[in-house]
């Protein structure tokens, strides 16, 4: 059983991942449980240059394969923003505040298409790198609604559900979510190489 340490201080994806890897022959294990405890300056500009910067870092200090992620959500009429800015859009960047400033830099804009992306890394000891990239396609609301999930989630309108991703269940989010995709196509690439 190899070992891959996942990069990132969020229980909940550790768990999706774990979640979605069930009948592969890996163990992953946090940074927290490896004794890691680092902030990697994410100062790439795409999803993909952050990701593998993270990856890569940490595969570096632990010496074992590593698994990161990065993510966000880009708006069309937006040119692409928050984008990989997703976390801190707004001055305070929590997420209220990031919600009312894209609330208000939509206002009379028409086309309201959005989707998240999640570009997910996997850095080896020996040098090789396999990455994936997941979309998740929605429309940013005209108000919040709902109360689960976390970031942009009760501004992602879903038109298949006719609710926003922070009113379907956690299930619902992990079987469709940009991260679910990315994954499942690390998933396919590991197979492919094992
Ligand atoms: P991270 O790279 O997964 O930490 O995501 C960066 C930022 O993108 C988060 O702080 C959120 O603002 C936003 N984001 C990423 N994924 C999601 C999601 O599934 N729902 C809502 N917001 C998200």
């Amino acid at each position: 059983m190899k070992t891959i340490v996942v990069a990132t201080k969020n229980k909940g994806k550790l768990k999706e991942i774990k979640e979605i890897f069930k009948d592969m022959p890996y163990n992953f294990v946090s940074m927290e449980e490896m004794g890691i405890d680092v902030e990697i300056d994410e100062d790439a500009d795409t999803f993909l240059g952050n990701a593998t910067k993270k990856a890569t870092e940490i595969m570096k200090l632990c010496g074992e394969i590593t698994m990161a992620d990065d993510s966000g959500l880009c708006v069309d009429a937006l040119n692409g923003a928050p984008g990989v800015y997703s976390a801190r859009y707004s001055n305070t960047g929590n997420d209220l505040d990031n919600n009312l400033l894209l609330l208000k830099n939509m206002e009379g804009v028409e086309n309201r298409a959005a989707h998240f992306t999640c570009a997910m890394v996997v850095a080896f000891p020996d040098g090789k790198i396999i990455s994936h990239e997941g979309e998740f396609h929605g429309t940013i609301d005209f108000e919040m609604k709902g109360t689960g999930g976390f970031g942009y989630d009760c501004l992602f309108y879903l038109p298949e559900y006719n609710k926003t991703s922070a009113q379907i269940t956690a299930e619902e989010k992990n079987s469709i979510s940009h991260r679910a995709m990315a994954l499942k196509g690390i998933k396919e690439k590991l197979e492919g190489i094992k």
